[in-house]
C-alpha cells in the first residue's frame, strides 16, 4: 500500500553546510503489522516517517500509495492524502491545548465530514481508557492521558496507516509499555509504523525492524518463526539452543551431538533445569509453547498487492466555521493592546474612505438647481472680477505666488447689453452698505442698513409696484417695503432732529431721512416682497438666540430686494465717488518701516509699519485734503497720510508739543493743547456713545466720513504753519530691530480718510517718483516683499458693481444660472462675471470645501489605509506566529491548507467588522455635523451617509483585511506541516 522510492532530502541549512537527513532510501510496506523505525538520534527517522506521512516533502523520490506516486501530488493532494489514510501520534502529544478533550477528538471526527456524535467520542474515549475524560482541559491531564487522547484522535478516522514518532518518549516506562500494546493490537489490520530507538521494545513488538544510520538503511528485518530441528532422537535444535524433553535418558549418540555442540562454541554454555529458569529464558529468547522461536531475518521481497488510483479516493477534509472561528477569536485576546490600535486606524482610515465616497457623491449641479428652484428670491446678482496676482519675494528672488480674485465695476454699456440679453425687468446697482439711524432696533428681524443704492428704468415691473414716484433728483431716494416696515417698526428722527410720527407706510412718503451723513427725500416705496414666515420669530426675544435662523436671514435680506433703494444714476456715481468703492482696486503694496520725527526737534523712539503707495495707485475720487490749500498734487518726498498714519503722526506730534510746554510752564499753550488732543482722542474714539433712558441702552454711532474730515480739519489747522511735518523713512529689520539703508525725509502734506473704519490701514501716499525711487532703494534691503500685477484696468466709466437679473424659477434660467456659476473660465483681460450673493458664497464655499477635503481625506486616507494594512497584516502575523504549532496539528490531523486561511480571515473578518460598524457610526456623525455646519445654510443635506457611501467603506474594510491577511496567511499555509509543528 505504501512504498518509498530513493528518498533523499537534504535540509539546506543557513551556515551553509547541508544535513543529508535521508540518502537514497527505499522501502515498502506490508499492508498490515507494526514496523520499527530504528536508529540512533539523528539517523533520519523522523525524516523518513515525516514525509512516508505527507507532513514534509523529499528532495528527491517520490512516494507511492495505493498506486499514486507523490510526484504528481498537490499541496491539496498532500492535505487529502493525510486526511484519508493517516493517523498521527507525536512524542509530544501535539492536542489543541484550547480546545477540550471531547473537541480534540470532535474536530478530528468533524474534519472528516462526520457528525459531532457524543456516543462515538465516549466509545473512543473508553476504547483508550479514558471514559469520562470529555470535558477535560488538556493541561489537567498526566502525560499518558494526553497521548492516549492523541490516539483516540488518531483512530477517530479509522486510518490505514498510523504513524508514532517516538510515542513512549515522553513517558515512564510502564505507560510506554501500555501505548505500545495498543498500538500492537492495532497493527493487526493496520500498518503502523513507529520511531523509536529502543531496540528491546522494537524487537519485542516489532513485525518488521528498519533501522537507519545516517540517513541510510542498514538493516531491514522480518521476524520469522524458526522450528526445532531434531539433531538425535532426544534434543531438538533451534540454531543455538539445545533443547531436552523432560524425562530423557541420553544415549551414545545424543553425547556425542553434546559434545560437537560444545566443541564449536566460543562462549560459556549454561545448561539449566527447573521450571522457573526455563520460562525465563524461553521467554526471554521468544520460544513458544510448541518450541517455535521468533526471530528477525532479512526481509525478503514479498509480493507486492497492486493497486489502481482508481480504486482509491482521497477524502477532502473540511474545517467547520465553527472551529475557524473558535481558533481564531482564540488570538484576539492575548494582544488587546495591539488590537485595539489595529481598530483604530483601520477605522480612522475607513472613516475617512466613508467620507470621501459621500463627498463625491455630492453632486454640487443638483444641489444648485435643486436649492435655486426652492429659493423665493426674484432677482439673481452678478458681479464681476478680476484676476490679482501675487507674488511674494524673499531679498528680490520670487519665491511664491497666488492669485486672487478682486471686484470691479460694470460700465452702462454692460448692463444695455444685460438688459437686451435678460429683459427689461433688469437693473443695476453699487453696494455701500449705508446705514441709517433708527431710534430702536432691538430685534433681528429689522436692519437699518442700505445696502444697494441701485437704479432702474420706467419699464422696469418693480417699477409698476412704487408707492408714490421714482425719484427725480439726487437727494430722494425709493425705499423697500422692508425698509419702511423697518422704518415703522423702530421709529426714526428725519434729517431735522425730529421724531417722526408715523402710522403707515404711506407716512414716510415725501419724509426726509439721513443716511450715512446725507439726507434723502423718501419719493416712494417699491414692494419688495413678503420674507417667509419662518423669520417671524425674529420679531420677537425669542429669536434673539436663534443665530443660526438669524445667520439665514442676514443671507436672505442681502441676496433679496430689501436692502436695496433705487435713486438716480449721478446720485450712485456721487455715493461711488464719496465712499472711495474703488480703494479696493488698489493694484499693489508694499510695507516698509517708518519711524516718524518732526522738525528735526523731535524724534520717536518707536518703529511702525506703513505701506506706501504711489500717488496714482489711490483710488480714483479718493477724497483728499491737503494742508496748504493751494495744493492739488505731490512733489518729490512729500506724502498724504491715510487716517490711521493721521492718528500716528499728526496726535504725536501735538503729544510731543504738549509737553514742550509743560516743561517749559507755558500754561495757556499747554491748555490748548490739551484741548486739540481731546478732540483727537474723541475722533480716535471712532464714534459717540449715547445712552437711551427708555430702554437702558447705550448705543455707538460711528462718525460718518463727512463728520472725521471736519474734525481731522479742524486739528489740522492748529498746527503750526511754521512747522514742518516731517517723517524720517527708513527698513527696518523686524527680526534684530536694525535699521537698514538710508534715513529718508517725507513732508506730510495732506490726509484722507479711507470709507472704511473696518479696513484701516496706515498708508503713507508718495509721489510716482518718490515711490519708485524709494522702492528701488530699498528691494534689495528687504526680506520679504509682494507684488500684485493684473492684466485688468478698471474701465473710466464703471459705475455699478452688482447688476440684478430677474429669476422666475424656470427650468431654463435655473440651467442658465448653473452655466454662470459653474464657469470658471476668465476672459482676455482676466476678468469674469459671476453670481454673487450670500448664498452663492456659501454654495462656493461647500464646493471648494468638498475639493479640499475630498483630496485631504483622500490622501490622509491613503497613508492611513497603508499604516492600517501594515499594522492588520502584522497583527494576523503575531497571531500566525502564535499559531503555528495549532496549525502543524491541525494539517497533521487531516485539515487542509486553505483551512488556515479560514482560521485567520475570521480573525480579521471580526476586526474589519467592528472596524466598519465603528467607522460607519463615525462617519454618521461627521456627516451630520458637515451638514449642521454648512448644509443648513444652503437648507439641503449636502453629506448624507447612505448605502452607496456605506458600500464603499465595507468594500475599502474588506479589500484590506483581504489583502492584510492573505499575504502572511499564503506563507503561512505554504509551509509544509512540520516546520509549523516543530515551531514553538
Ligand atoms: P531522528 O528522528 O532519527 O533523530 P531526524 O530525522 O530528526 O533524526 O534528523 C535527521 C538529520 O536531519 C539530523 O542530523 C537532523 O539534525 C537533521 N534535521 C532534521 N530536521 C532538520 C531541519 N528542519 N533542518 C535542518 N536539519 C534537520
Ligand atoms: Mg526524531
Amino acid at each position: 500500500m505504501l512504498e518509498v522510492k530513493k528518498l533523499s532530502k537534504i535540509y539546506k541549512s543557513k551556515t551553509g553546510t547541508d544535513v543529508k537527513a535521508l540518502d537514497d532510501v527505499s522501502v515498502s510496506f506490508p499492508e498490515s503489522g507494526m514496523v520499527f523505525l530504528l536508529g540512533k538520534s539523528g539517523s533520519g527517522k523522523s525524516t523518513l516517517l515525516n514525509i512516508c506521512g505527507g507532513l514534509d516533502s523529499p528532495t528527491t523520490g517520490e512516494i507511492i500509495v495505493k498506486g499514486r506516486s507523490s510526484k504528481n501530488f498537490s499541496q491539496s493532494d498532500f492535505d487529502s492524502y493525510r486526511n484519508t489514510f493517516i493517523g498521527f501520534i507525536f512524542q509530544e502529544y501535539n492536542i489543541l491545548n484550547e480546545f477540550s478533550v471531547e473537541d480534540n477528538i470532535a474536530l478530528a471526527l468533524e474534519l472528516q465530514n462526520k457528525p459531532k456524535n457524543k456516543a462515538t467520542i465516549e466509545k473512543l474515549l473508553s476504547d483508550v481508557d479514558l471514559a469520562g475524560f470529555a470535558k477535560r482541559k488538556p493541561n489537567t491531564l498526566s502525560g499518558g492521558q494526553k497521548q492516549r487522547i492523541a490516539i483516540a484522535r488518531a483512530l477517530v478516522k479509522n486510518p490505514e496507516i498510523i504513524m508514532a514518532d517516538e510515542p513512549s518518549g515522553a513517558l515512564d516506562s510502564a505507560t510506554g509499555k501500555q501505548v505500545f500494546e495498543t498500538l500492537k493490537k492495532l497493527s493487526k489490520d493496520k500498518l503502523v509504523i513507529v520511531v523509536s530507538h529502543d531496540r528491546d521494545f522494537a524487537q519485542l513488538y516489532g513485525d518488521r525492524i528498519i533501522e537507519l544510520s545516517d540517513g541510510k538503511i542498514i538493516s531491514d528485518v522480518s521476524k520469522t518463526k524458526e522450528k526445532q530441528v531434531p539433531i538425535t532422537k532426544n534434543i531438538d535444535s533451534m540454531g543455538n539452543v539445545l533443547c531436552i524433553k523432560q524425562g530423557t535418558s541420553l544415549d551414545e549418540e545424543d553425547f556425542s551431538a553434546l559434545k560437537s555442540f560444545l566443541k564449536n562454541t566460543d562462549s560459556d554454555v549454561i545448561i539449566a533445569s527447573g521450571e522457573k529458569e526455563v520460562d525465563t529464558f524461553k521467554k526471554a529468547n521468544r520460544i513458544t509453547e510448541n518450541g517455535e522461536r521468533e526471530v528477525f531475518a532479512k526481509t525478503t521481497l514479498q509480493e507486492k498487492k497492486s493497486y489502481r488510483p482508481e480504486d482509491s479516493k482521497f477524502i477532502r477534509s473540511r474545517l467547520p466555521l465553527r472551529h475557524a472561528i473558535k481558533i481564531g477569536f482564540s488570538g484576539l485576546k492575548s494582544k488587546p493592546v495591539r488590537l485595539f490600535f489595529t481598530i483604530l486606524l483601520c477605522t480612522a482610515a475607513f472613516m475617512l474612505f466613508g467620507l470621501l465616497s459621500t463627498m463625491s457623491f455630492y453632486n454640487n449641479e443638483k444641489t444648485f438647481k435643486q436649492t435655486m428652484k426652492d429659493s423665493d428670491d426674484s432677482v439673481i446678482r452678478l458681479e464681476k472680477n478680476y484676476l490679482v496676482e501675487t507674488k511674494w519675494y524673499n531679498y528680490e528672488e520670487l519665491y511664491s505666488s497666488y492669485t486672487f480674485e478682486n471686484q470691479t465695476f460694470f460700465t452702462p454699456d454692460e448692463v444695455e447689453e444685460y438688459k437686451n440679453r435678460y429683459g427689461k425687468d433688469v437693473f443695476s446697482g453699487a453696494d455701500n452698505y449705508l446705514n441709517y439711524n433708527v431710534v430702536s432696533a432691538k430685534y433681528p428681524y429689522w436692519s437699518n442698513i442700505i445696502k444697494t443704492f441701485a437704479y432702474m428704468d420706467s419699464d422696469n415691473s418693480l417699477y409698476q409696484t412704487i408707492n408714490g414716484s421714482y425719484p427725480k433728483n439726487d437727494n430722494e431716494i425709493c425705499i423697500s417695503s422692508y425698509t419702511a416696515e423697518t422704518i415703522l417698526n423702530c421709529k426714526i428722527y428725519d434729517s431735522n432732529g425730529q421724531l417722526l410720527e408715523l402710522n403707515s407706510p404711506e407716512d414716510i412718503i415725501s419724509k426726509s431721512i439721513n443716511i450715512s451723513g446725507s439726507n434723502y427725500t423718501i419719493t416712494g416705496i417699491f414692494e419688495s416682497g413678503a420674507l417667509p414666515e419662518k423669520y417671524d420669530i425674529l420679531k420677537t426675544d425669542e429669536g434673539k438666540e436663534d443665530y443660526r435662523l438669524q445667520n439665514l436671514f442676514e443671507s436672505e435680506l442681502s441676496d433679496g430686494l430689501q436692502l436695496i433703494a433705487f435713486t438716480t444714476k449721478s446720485e450712485i456715481e456721487r455715493i461711488n465717488a464719496y465712499y472711495g468703492t474703488k480703494n479696493d482696486m488698489r493694484t499693489y503694496q508694499k510695507r516698509l518701516s517708518y519711524s516718524p520725527n518732526f522738525d528735526g526737534e523731535f524724534t520717536l523712539p518707536e518703529y511702525a509699519n506703513a505701506f506706501y503707495i504711489s500717488f496714482d495707485e489711490l483710488a480714483a475720487g479718493t477724497d483728499i485734503r491737503f494742508l496748504n490749500q493751494n495744493k492739488t498734487s505731490l512733489s518729490e518726498n512729500e506724502a498724504i497720510l491715510s487716517e490711521n498714519a493721521f492718528y500716528e503722526f499728526i496726535v504725536r506730534y501735538f503729544e510731543q508739543m504738549r509737553e514742550k510746554a509743560y516743561n517749559e510752564y507755558e500754561k495757556q499753550e499747554a491748555s490748548e493743547y490739551d484741548e486739540i488732543l481731546e478732540k483727537c482722542y474723541h475722533l480716535m474714539s471712532g464714534g459717540v456713545w449715547s445712552y437711551n433712558e427708555e430702554k437702558n441702552e447705550e448705543t455707538f454711532t460711528p462718525f460718518t466720513a463727512k463728520e472725521k474730515e471736519e474734525k481731522i480739519a479742524y486739528i489740522i489747522s492748529k498746527i503750526d504753519p511754521d512747522v514742518d511735518l516731517n517723517i524720517a523713512s527708513r527698513l527696518y529689520n523686524d527680526s534684530n530691530g536694525s535699521l537698514l539703508g538710508e534715513q529718508k525725509e517725507i513732508k506730510v502734506v495732506g490726509f484722507y480718510v479711507e470709507p472704511y473704519s473696518q479696513n484701516q490701514e496706515t498708508t503713507l501716499v508718495l509721489s510716482d517718483k518718490t515711490n519708485t525711487e524709494f522702492w528701488n532703494e530699498h528691494k534689495s534691503n528687504l526680506e520679504y516683499y509682494e507684488e500684485y500685477s493684473t492684466k485688468y484696468s478698471h474701465p473710466a466709466n464703471g459705475v455699478y458693481n452688482v447688476i440684478f437679473l430677474p429669476f422666475d424659477h424656470s427650468e431654463e434660467q435655473v440651467n442658465n444660472f448653473w452655466e454662470i456659476y459653474d464657469n470658471e473660465e476668465y476672459e482676455a483681460d482676466d476678468s469674469r462675471v459671476k453670481l454673487s450673493g450670500m448664498f452663492i458664497d456659501r454654495l462656493e464655499m461647500v464646493d471648494s470645501m468638498v475639493k479640499s477635503m475630498s483630496s485631504v481625506f483622500l490622501y490622509v486616507g491613503l497613508v492611513l489605509a497603508v499604516f492600517a494594512a501594515l499594522l492588520f497584516s502584522n497583527f494576523i502575523s503575531v497571531s500566525i506566529s502564535q499559531k503555528k504549532k495549532d496549525i502543524g496539528i491541525l494539517l497533521a490531523v487531516g485539515a487542509k491548507s486553505t483551512d488556515v486561511f479560514k482560521i485567520f480571515f475570521s480573525e480579521s473578518a471580526f476586526i474589519a467588522t467592528i472596524c466598519i460598524i465603528i467607522s460607519t457610526i463615525l462617519s454618521t456623525v461627521v456627516c451630520n455635523f458637515l451638514n449642521m455646519e454648512f448644509a443648513i445654510d444652503i437648507g439641503a443635506s449636502l453629506f448624507v451617509f447612505g448605502a452607496p457611501s456605506f458600500v464603499v467603506l465595507v468594500l475599502i474594510a474588506v479589500l484590506t483585511a483581504i489583502i492584510a491577511t492573505f499575504l502572511p496567511v499564503y506563507s503561512a499555509a505554504k509551509k509544509k506541516p512540520i516546520e509549523s509543528i516543530r515551531s514553538i
